[in-house]
């Protein structure tokens, strides 16, 4: 390591850790980033969907009017800065189930708040024989796919090679507060920002920050020829890969103990996508993650009540590809306001 002393360590390279990182190394910080490389981090499972109109009453996400065209400018600078594609734009196909579902979908169409999200009509050509027609269909628009994994690989080699970036599961029996800064075995750094997903649970120095973590399962498809750009939700979502590769996801299961793929979750995903499919497909992967999901369905930063220095970012939940960006920047934007006041 060309150095020892850094103005912040990020203890956990999720989409949470990533961007922190980003906005303080676009500040001028020097920033040594650790990682545990665990392949069951949420956000080396998850979709990267983006979607402002959420459930059965087609109701606009949670301040989606700010965070989404926030995400799409950081997005657009993490592009840039990385090197790679971070997102697609591509609408969203969603089964309506019944008349009464195609007539609330309908009455939305009409609201200021939401109707620039839905389009009058749905086109599902692509999906043509494919797949099993529901009742209806609406089409949603503004919708992305964040493409979570690929950020992340693209950050962890482009800070590996800056020789800011440690392998490691962070030991925090090592961690030594010494007059206002840390060290951490032979490394030393003035702040610290734990951002550890579910996995802060282990953190002694913040305990019971509300974190009510939920499991996800997804499986990973071939299906040869689909050609499906749009996403598809009926029930499952089916969202394009590369190639003749999907992800199919994913459920909720609170209160598990581990974040080991099932047999019951693998059937049932497998049966749920026999249902949609009037095609073959070939299982090739099932994965399983937890969600960093707070009783409180909001995300949290906060300082540290006593050490000087140390703060958490945590508690994206389900929403980290559209939270994520707007959260962090903010996050950031307080720590270096703060740092310029002392
Ligand atoms: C199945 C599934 C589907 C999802 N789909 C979507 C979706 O479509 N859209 C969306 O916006 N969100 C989705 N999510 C939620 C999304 O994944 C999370 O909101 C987000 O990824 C959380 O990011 P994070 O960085 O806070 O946590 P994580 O991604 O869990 O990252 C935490 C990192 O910290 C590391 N770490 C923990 N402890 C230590 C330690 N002691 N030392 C070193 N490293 C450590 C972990 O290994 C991990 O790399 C989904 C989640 C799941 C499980």
């Amino acid at each position: 390591m060309k150095s020892d002393i850094f103005d912040f360590a990020v203890v956990g390279q999720g989409i949470s850790g990533t961007l922190i990182s980003y906005f303080l190394a676009k500040a001028g910080k020097n920033v040594l980033v650790m990682d545990n490389n665990y392949i069951g981090s949420s956000s080396k499972v998850a979709a990267g969907i983006v979607n402002p109109i959420t459930g059965k009453k087609f109701i606009k996400s949670w301040r989606i009017h700010e965070f989404l065209p926030e995400a799409k400018i950081i997005y657009d600078e993490l592009s840039d800065y990385l090197g790679i594609r971070t997102y697609t734009e591509s609408n969203m196909i969603r089964s309506l189930y019944s008349v009464e579902d195609e007539n609330i979908w309908l009455s939305r169409t009409g609201d200021p708040e939401v109707k620039h999200y839905m389009l009058p009509v749905a086109d599902t050509e692509e999906f043509g024989d494919i797949v099993s027609k529901p009742f209806a269909y609406g089409e949603l628009t503004g919708t992305l796919q964040v493409h979570l994994s690929d950020i992340l690989e693209a950050f962890k080699l482009k800070w590996q090679m800056l020789d800011q970036y440690i392998i490691d599961k962070f030991d925090y029996n090592c961690l030594i507060e010494q007059s206002g800064s840390f060290s951490y075995k032979d490394l030393f750094f003035r702040e610290i920002i734990f951002c550890e997903g579910y996995q802060a649970q282990c953190n002694p120095y913040f305990e019971n920050i509300g974190l009510a973590p939920s499991k996800g399962e997804v499986l990973l498809v071939r299906i040869l020829g689909a050609g499906f750009k749009k996403m598809y939700k009926d029930h499952i979502f089916i969202v394009h890969q590369y190639d003749d590769v999907y992800w199919v996801g994913s459920g909720y299961e609170w209160n598990s103990n581990d974040d080991l793929p099932t047999d019951k979750i693998y059937h049932k995903l497998k049966a749920e996508l026999e249902r949609v499919l009037k095609v073959p497909f070939e299982i090739l992967e099932h994965k399983a993650a937890i969600r960093p999901t707070m009783h409180a369905r909001r995300p949290i930063f906060k300082p540290h009540p006593t050490l000087r220095g140390m703060y958490i970012f945590n508690g994206l939940g389900t929403k980290g590809s559209s939270i994520g960006p707007f959260a962090a920047k903010q996050f950031a934007r307080y720590i270096l306001e703060k740092i310029r006041k002392i």
